[in-house]
């Protein structure tokens, strides 16, 4: 169902008035995890002024470590209603559970799929039968393939609107978090219809080099960008290294235009 072969013209998802996979790239930023109404708010507010349409934040984290912050979870979704309220800006969440796809798509727009849950097939049936559109984040290090495949599960379960997101995999190289695998833009256009949006926060771990990237995304064909951004980085409670600040992301958005208006 994911496959070019079965569908020729491009899969263009349509988060109200948002779409994802036509002739504009989308943006979507906000902080990794949702630590309170006032900072969730504020940030919200700033990323819609520099041109974001879709706005992050997690409320379930899958932290490697069992004693990292775990996300305020119900009332981390009020506060992102709260900040689509403030703002009008669509929302995108991860679940990590079965049993949370109901309430998750109650609160938000998009499900995400996490690179940890990438082969959780279970899961992945449980938002395809939700109604709201999936970003399918690539596994740590699954293949194209096998990411294909997963989203296969989404659709064959009856939900057509899957956006692919890579973020990085894992290869011997230290020197960033990931490594981002700008190939998997032209390889999924050949092989899917699907869109397809790229995260260099995660895929660096490092916020200098998400500009860069960012660019190198949309230089290769994806259709748009999830960024994370905090209002003071370096207090965050979770991925502040990657985290850019308001007047960096404004900043960004502005290097974007040409690049955009190039491809
Ligand atoms: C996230 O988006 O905050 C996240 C946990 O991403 P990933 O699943 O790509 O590590
Ligand atoms: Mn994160």
């Amino acid at each position: 169902l994911a496959s070019r072969e079965l569908k020729q013209s491009p899969t263009i998802v349509e988060v109200g008035d948002v779409k994802i996979g036509g002739d504009e790239i989308v943006v979507m930023a906000g902080p990794c995890a949702i630590e309170n109404e006032e900072s969730y708010i504020t940030t919200a507010l700033k990323v819609k002024e520099a041109g974001a349409k879709i706005l992050r934040g997690g409320a379930f984290k899958p932290r490697s470590s069992p004693y990292s912050f775990q996300g305020l979870e119900e009332d981390g979704l009020k506060i992102m209603a709260a900040g689509r309220e403030a703002t009008g800006l669509k929302l995108v969440t991860e679940v990590v559970d079965t049993r949370d796809v109901e309430l998750v798509s109650s609160y938000t727009d998009i499900i995400q799929i996490g690179a940890r849950n990438m082969q959780n097939f279970r899961l992945l049936k449980e938002v395809g039968m939700a109604k709201n559109p999936v970003l399918l984040k690539r596994g740590l290090s699954a293949t194209i393939e096998e990411w294909l495949m997963a989203a296969e599960y989404i659709m064959d379960s009856g939900n057509p609107n899957v956006i692919l997101c890579e973020r990085g995999i894992r290869t011997f190289e230290t020197s960033t978090r990931n490594t981002i695998d700008l190939s998997a833009i032209p390889v999924v256009k050949e092989f899917s219809h699907l869109p397809i949006v790229v995260d260099p926060s995660h895929a660096s771990g490092t916020w200098k080099y998400v500009n860069a990237l960012s660019k190198g995304a949309i230089a290769t064909g994806a259709d748009g960008l999830i960024i994370e951004v905090h209002l003071e980085p370096s207090r965050a409670l979770c991925d502040g290294d990657q985290s850019l600040k308001p007047s960096k992301f404004a900043e960004l958005m502005k290097e974007l235009k040409p690049v955009a208006n190039a491809v």
